[in-house]
């Protein structure tokens, strides 16, 4: 019997039709609603051949995704959505394939993930400062990985009646300037190309209009981006609207950049476009995914499927 990966190898095209790519997703590893398995199993419903599961700040989730990707018959790239701080904003850039053992990449998330909880032992106190109590341990309740995140708060906000939605709790308290909200420093563009380079991976700018940059300030990103080594960006997201696509395909074409494209599925019951049915990527351009080839490149995260720590 094939595994999954041998299956994409030997078997690029299934079902005499193209596979179908989303290479962006959340699991309870970070702040998604589903289990790695249970999301995975669901990929395979709505009939995708091939995710990356891109937790926030951690491949924890990655190993269980694989294991239920063979059993669905689906191929997981080993993935992540690394938190960035550039010229005063923050970024997120996804790492595709990485082998998830590399240290370089795993101490560079740790430290993240470290930020993180001091991050959420501050908003808690903020949150109290402003008359909320036990917001702290509420976010802890809904943080079933390494990765604790402000959609956590927004959870335990939403169930307490601090807020009628998530989206309420982030504008109301979470958002830069609100009451609950703490800045954090993130990593630099340059360390995370670095440690996903070092882990065999290809960084890509995730869904880059929801940064609301200038098109001057885009064009400066990307050129830096591509100066450091960076490889791709999100053309097609499930967050942004036809013209985003359109605006980010504008934007690889112009710098070279490899297009990705994902869902952003974070949970079933949010209004989510695309999970399965993601518009095409503009043909001019090249997919991030155009040379995989998961025996070869994988060697790392095969073995470790064989039973090797090598
Ligand atoms: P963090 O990385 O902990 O600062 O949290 C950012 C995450 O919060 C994003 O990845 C989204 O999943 C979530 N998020 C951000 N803004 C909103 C919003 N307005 N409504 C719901 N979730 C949001
Ligand atoms: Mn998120
Ligand atoms: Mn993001
Ligand atoms: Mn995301």
């Amino acid at each position: 019997m094939y595994t999954t990966i041998e299956k994409v190898y030997h078997d690029p095209v299934a079902h005499g039709r193209a596979l179908k790519y989303d290479l962006h997703m959340h699991s309870s590893v970070s702040d998604g609603a589903l289990t790695p398995g249970a999301l995975v199993e669901r990929v395979a419903e709505a009939g995708i051949d091939v995710m990356a599961l891109t937790d926030h700040d951690t491949t924890d989730g990655v190993e269980a995704a694989i294991a239920a990707g063979d059993e669905w018959g689906v191929y997981v790239i080993p993935g992540a959505e690394i938190s960035v701080s550039w010229r005063g904003g923050l970024l997120h850039i996804l790492a595709l394939g990485v082998d998830i053992h590399d240290r370089t990449l795993q101490q560079g998330l740790a430290l993240l993930r470290a930020r993180r909880e001091a991050r959420a032992i501050a908003m808690g106190e903020r949150l109290a400062a402003a008359g909320i109590d036990g917001c702290l341990e509420g976010a802890q309740s809904y943080s079933d990985g390494p990765s604790i995140g402000r959609s956590h708060f927004a959870a335990d906000l939403v169930a307490r009646g601090f807020a009628k939605d998530k989206a309420a709790a982030f504008k109301k308290l979470l958002r830069p300037g609100k009451p609950g909200y703490v800045p954090c420093t993130w990593a630099s563009l340059e360390e995370v190309v670095t440690w996903i380079k070092s882990a065999g991976g290809r960084s890509v700018i995730a869904h880059p209009a929801r940064y609301r940059l200038t098109a001057s300030k885009m064009s400066r990103l990307c050129e830096e981006f591509k100066a450091l080594g960076g490889d791709g960006i999100e053309v097609v997201s499930g967050t942004h609207s036809a013209h985003d696509n359109a605006m980010a395909a504008g934007v690889a074409n112009r710098f070279e950049l490899m297009a990705s494209q994902g869902s952003d599925f974070h949970d079933p019951l949010q209004t989510w476009l695309g999970f399965g049915r993601l518009p095409a990527l503009p043909k001019e351009l090249t997919p991030v995914w155009h040379d995989w080839d998961p025996i070869s490149s994988d060697d790392a995260y095969r073995a470790d499927r064989l039973g090797s720590t090598g």
